[in-house]
C-alpha cells in the first residue's frame, strides 16, 4: 500500500489518500489508526502531492554509510550517531529547497525515512518491524559549510525546506537492501545499497527507542551514502529508493530581503 497526503487542483483541503496505478482515492480516518480506504477516483495527474505525513520528530543518523565517513575524513561511530530536523524544514515533492544566504555551501544527502506507526519505547531489533508503518524518501539537505564552522549540527541541518520527504509512504517494501540513488540534473551522484548501513534500521529502532520515545508520525533519517555533492540555484534535484519511488524537487536561491538573522 502506498499512502499519500494531496490537495485536488484547485481546493484548499488537505486530504489522506492512497495511490495506485498512478491514480488516487481518499482514505477517512487517522493515518495511524483505524481508517477506511475509498475506492480510486482522480488520476495523479489532478492532484499535488503533499508531504507525505507531517512528521512529529525527525530523528536522524549521522555516518551510517562506511564510504561517506570516509569522505570527510570521519571516523565511523561506534554507536549511532544521532541529531534531529525540525518539523518545519519538511516539505513535499516538487517543492523547492531554498538555499540560504547565510550558506555558500548547500548539499543534497539521499536517505531512506523510516516512518513509525505506534509508539515505541525501549524495543529490541527484533520487535521493530512490528512498529514500523513504511518508508518513504528524503533528503537530508545540509548547509556544509556551517555545519563544519558550528561543530554542532542544528543550525546547518535545520533551515526551512531542508527537509524534502516522499513522495508516499509505502508499507510493503523491505529495508534491507533497497537501492539508493541520487541525481542532480539526471547526473548520478550517489548509488548505494541500504545493505550498507553501518547500523540497520531495525538496530537503529532498537537504538533510539532507548533514548526516546518514538511516536506514530516520528520520522527516522537513516544516513547518507557516499558522494554527497553541492546544490545550485536551478538545479533538480531526485532521490530515487528502489521499491519506493522517485522525490524530485527543484534548487532556488534565497529571495533577497534585509534580515536582522542572515548573520554567518
Ligand atoms: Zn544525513
Amino acid at each position: 500500500m502506498r499512502y499519500v497526503r494531496f490537495q485536488r487542483r484547485g481546493e484548499d483541503a488537505v486530504r489522506l489518500g492512497w495511490i495506485e496505478d498512478e491514480r488516487i482515492g481518499s482514505i477517512e480516518g487517522s493515518l495511524f489508526g483505524a481508517h477506511r480506504r475509498i475506492p480510486v477516483t482522480w488520476p495523479s495527474s489532478t492532484v499535488k502531492l503533499l508531504s507525505p505525513l507531517v512528521p512529529g520528530k525527525i530523528v536522524c543518523v549521522g555516518r551510517n554509510y562506511i564510504e561517506h565517513a570516509r569522505e570527510h575524513d570521519a571516523e565511523v561511530p561506534e554507536v549511532p550517531l544521532l541529531f534531529l530536523k525540525p518539523p518545519s524544514a519538511v516539505i513535499g515533492p516538487h517543492d523547492p529547497i531554498i538555499l540560504p544566504l547565510q550558506s555558500g555551501q548547500v548539499e543534497h544527502e539521499a536517505e531512506l525515512a523510516v516512518v513509525i506507526g505506534r509508539k515505541a519505547r525501549r524495543i529490541a531489533p527484533n520487535e521493530a518491524r512490528d512498529y514500523i508503518f513504511g518508508y518513504t524518501a528524503a533528503n537530508d539537505v545540509t548547509a556544509r559549510d556551517l555545519q563544519h564552522k558550528d561543530g554542532q549540527w542544528t543550525r546547518a541541518k535545520s533551515f526551512d525546506t531542508f527537509c524534502p520527504l516522499g513522495p508516499w509512504i509505502d508499507t510493503q517494501v523491505d529495508p534491507g537492501d533497497l537501492r539508493i540513488t541520487c541525481r542532480v540534473n539526471d547526473q548520478i551522484r550517489q548509488m548505494a545499497s541500504t545493505r550498507e548501513m553501518v547500523f540497520s534500521v531495525f538496530q537503529l529502532m532498537a537504538f533510539i527507542s532507548g533514548i526516546m520515545t518514538l511516536d506514530a508520525g516520528d520520522v527516522l533519517l537513516t544516513g547518507t551514502p557516499a558522494g554527497v555533492g553541492p546544490l545550485q540555484s536551478g538545479d533538480s534535484v531526485q532521490v530515487e529508493i528502489e521499491g519506493i519511488g522517485i522525490l524530485e524537487n527543484p534548487v532556488v536561491g534565497a529571495a533577497v530581503e534585509p534580515s536582522a538573522t542572515a548573520i554567518t
